[in-house]
């Protein structure tokens, strides 16, 4: 079974999970852009039973149901869980001990990009988010 490796910015936080990736995207909503100050996220889905963390993790309940954690040592942000896909951790990409692992599917929430990002993939480019296709009985990924 494949294993993947990821850690924090100062490297006290690390997080290993079983399995292939479930699913990945770059996603340009205004909570992740805020939540990693960066402008849009790249990120990937794996089974949260496979994964195991060590480290001074902390966790910060962002949005009713919806917890993120970062490094409680050099704040880099680590992870999204959602009440919506409860069997579900979604990673940073660029916490990937191994980036070139990572290739992603699609853009999500196209519609809440910031003016100056311009991409020149062919990726499908999807308006909404997966939570709110879930909750429409819609599978997006
Ligand atoms: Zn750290
Ligand atoms: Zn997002």
């Amino acid at each position: 079974m494949a294993e993947l490796t990821g850690r924090c910015f100062c490297g006290a936080t690390r997080w290993q999970s079983e399995g292939e990736m479930l699913w990945s995207s770059l996603c340009h909503c205004e909570d992740c852009r805020r939540a990693a100050s960066s402008d849009y996220v790249s990120w990937f889905g794996v089974e949260k039973s496979n994964t195991r963390w060590e480290g001074p993790r902390r966790t910060y309940v962002s949005s009713p149901g919806v917890t993120r954690s970062f490094c409680g040592e050099c704040g880099a942000p680590m992870s999204f869980e959602t009440e919506v896909f409860p069997e579900e951790t979604h990673l940073y990409a660029a916490t990937l001990d191994g980036p070139s692992l990572y290739e992603p599917t699609a853009h999500i929430f196209w519609s809440e990009r910031l003016p100056w990002v311009q991409v020149c993939d062919d990726l499908p480019k999807h308006e909404k988010g997966l939570q709110a296709a879930a909750k429409a009985g819609e599978k997006l990924l």
